[in-house]
C-alpha cells in the first residue's frame, strides 16, 4: 500500500495537464494512474488537432481564448511550437446553412464574413456553385496534441510526479480523511482524487458512490484520404456541421462530423461514416477525394450543457471532465483553472481577463 498527496485518474490530455499543474503548484507525491498500457491512447490520440477561437459554448470559448497565450508560453518553455496557423473557413452551401451561418456563426467575435468569391479565392478547391455565404477565422491553428501531452508529462516527472500505466482504478472508498483506491494488484491512499477519465468519468463516480454528471460519449470518425490538397488550404467546416476537411501532410483529413451516442469504450470507425465524409466533401469541392489511407474514430464526451466540468463532486473527490470537442484547444487554460479551483487559490489574472468564471464549470450547476 502506498500514499499520495493527489491521485489523478486518466492519462489523456486532461489528466496529464492537470497533474502537471498540480505538481508545479507544489502538491506533494502526485501520482497519475492510467488504465491502458500507454498514455493518450483514447480520445487524446484521435483528435482533429485544431485550435479554433469562438468554438463551443460561452464558457468553452473563454477557455479557448485564455489558452492562446498559454500555448505560446508552453512553446517557449518547451522550445517547440504547439500551434501552427491554419485559418478556418465556414461554408454555407444551402439556404438552411446560410441561416445557421448568419444566426450562429457570423455573430461570434473572431468570425469575419467573406463573400462567396473571397471564400473560393481562399480555398480554390471550393466549387463556386457550392457556396452561398462564408465566414473566416483568421487566428485559428493546427495544434500538436501529442507534443503538448509529452511536454506536460515531462513537466510532471520533473516536478516529482509518478506515472503508473496499466493501472486501472477498480474500486474507491472514502477513508474519512481522503480516499482509498483499489488497483488490480495494489491499493493507494490519497488526500485528493481527480477524475479526468474522459468518457469513463461517470463510471468512476459510480464506483465512488458519488452523484453522476450525466456525461454522454459520442463517436466521431476521421478519414485520411488521397486528394489534391495544397499545404496552406484552410480548415473548411460546413455551417451545419455535416463535414469538415483540412490538409494533413500530403493528404486530406475529412470527417462527417457525426455524433453517435455510445457507451465508453474503444471507438472504431464506421465504413458508412467514412463514405459520407468523402461524399459530402466531394459534393462541394473539386478535390476528388480518392482512396482512404487510414481512418479512426474517437469519443467526444459532453456534460448535458456541453461545458467542461471542474470541481469537487464529494469531499476530496474532484472531476475534470466533459471536454467534448475542445479538450486540446482548452487544455492550457482548463488545467490552470482546475489547479487553482482544487487548491483553493486565486484565479490567475489572464483567465479572469478572458471571462473564465470558476462557477460556470462547477459540477453543482448540473444539479
Ligand atoms: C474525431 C475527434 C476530433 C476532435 N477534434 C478536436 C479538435 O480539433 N480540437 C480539440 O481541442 N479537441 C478535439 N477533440 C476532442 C479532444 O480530443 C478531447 O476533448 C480530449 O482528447 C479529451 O481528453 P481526455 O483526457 O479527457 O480523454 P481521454 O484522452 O479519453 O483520456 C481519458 C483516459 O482515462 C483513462 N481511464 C478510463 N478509466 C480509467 C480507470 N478506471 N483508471 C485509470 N484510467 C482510466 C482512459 O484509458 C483514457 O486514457 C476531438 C475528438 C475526436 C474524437
Amino acid at each position: 500500500m502506498s500514499t499520495a498527496g493527489v491521485v489523478v485518474v486518466g492519462g489523456g490530455i486532461a489528466g496529464m495537464s492537470v497533474a502537471a499543474e498540480l505538481a508545479a503548484a507544489g502538491v506533494e507525491r502526485p501520482v497519475l494512474l492510467e488504465a491502458e498500457p500507454e498514455l493518450a491512447r483514447h480520445t487524446t490520440g484521435r483528435s482533429a488537432a485544431s485550435y479554433i477561437p469562438g468554438h463551443g459554448s460561452g464558457p468553452m470559448r473563454a477557455l479557448v481564448a485564455a489558452s492562446r497565450d498559454r500555448f505560446d508560453a508552453l512553446a517557449e518553455e518547451a522550445g517547440h511550437a504547439f500551434l501552427r496557423p491554419r485559418p478556418v473557413l465556414h461554408v454555407a452551401s444551402t439556404p438552411d446553412e446560410e441561416r445557421t451561418l448568419r444566426a450562429e456563426i457570423l455573430p461570434l467575435d473572431p468570425v469575419e464574413e467573406l463573400t462567396p468569391g473571397d471564400a473560393v479565392r481562399r480555398w480554390p478547391a471550393l466549387r463556386p456553385d457550392a457556396v452561398r455565404a462564408a465566414g473566416w477565422v483568421a487566428d485559428a491553428h493546427d495544434a500538436d496534441p501529442i507534443g503538448l501531452h509529452q511536454h506536460y508529462r515531462r513537466c510532471f516527472r520533473a516536478a516529482g510526479g509518478e506515472i503508473r500505466t496499466a493501472a486501472p482504478v477498480v474500486g474507491m472508498a472514502p477513508t474519512g480523511t481522503g480516499w482509498h483506491l483499489d488497483l488490480p494488484d495494489d491499493g493507494l491512499d490519497t488526500d485528493l482524487v481527480v477524475l479526468a477519465a474522459g468518457a469513463w468519468t461517470d463510471r468512476l463516480l459510480a464506483l465512488a458512490g458519488a452523484p453522476l454528471l450525466g456525461l454522454q460519449a459520442y463517436r466521431r470518425t476521421i478519414a485520411i484520404v488521397r486528394a489534391d490538397v495544397r499545404a496552406d488550404d484552410p480548415f473548411a467546416v460546413s455551417a451545419s456541421d455535416s463535414w469538415y476537411a483540412k490538409p494533413e501532410g500530403q493528404y486530406l483529413l475529412v470527417s462527417p462530423s457525426e455524433e453517435t451516442p455510445q457507451d465508453p469504450g474503444d471507438a472504431r470507425p464506421d465504413e458508412l461514416d467514412v463514405a459520407l465524409a468523402l461524399e459530402r466533401v466531394a459534393a462541394v469541392t473539386t478535390l476528388a477525394p480518392r482512396s482512404v489511407v487510414t481512418a479512426w474514430a474517437g469519443q467526444r464526451t459532453f456534460a448535458p450543457d456541453r461545458t467542461l466540468v471542474v470541481g469537487e463532486r464529494a469531499p476530496g473527490l474532484a472531476v475534470v471532465a466533459g471536454q467534448g470537442g475542445s479538450g486540446i484547444e482548452t487544455a492550457p487554460a482548463a488545467a490552470a483553472l482546475a489547479a487553482t479551483v482544487l487548491l483553493g487559490r486565486a484565479l490567475p489574472d489572464d483567465l479572469r481577463r478572458h471571462g473564465v468564471e470558476p462557477g460556470s464549470y462547477h459540477p453543482d450547476r448540473l444539479l
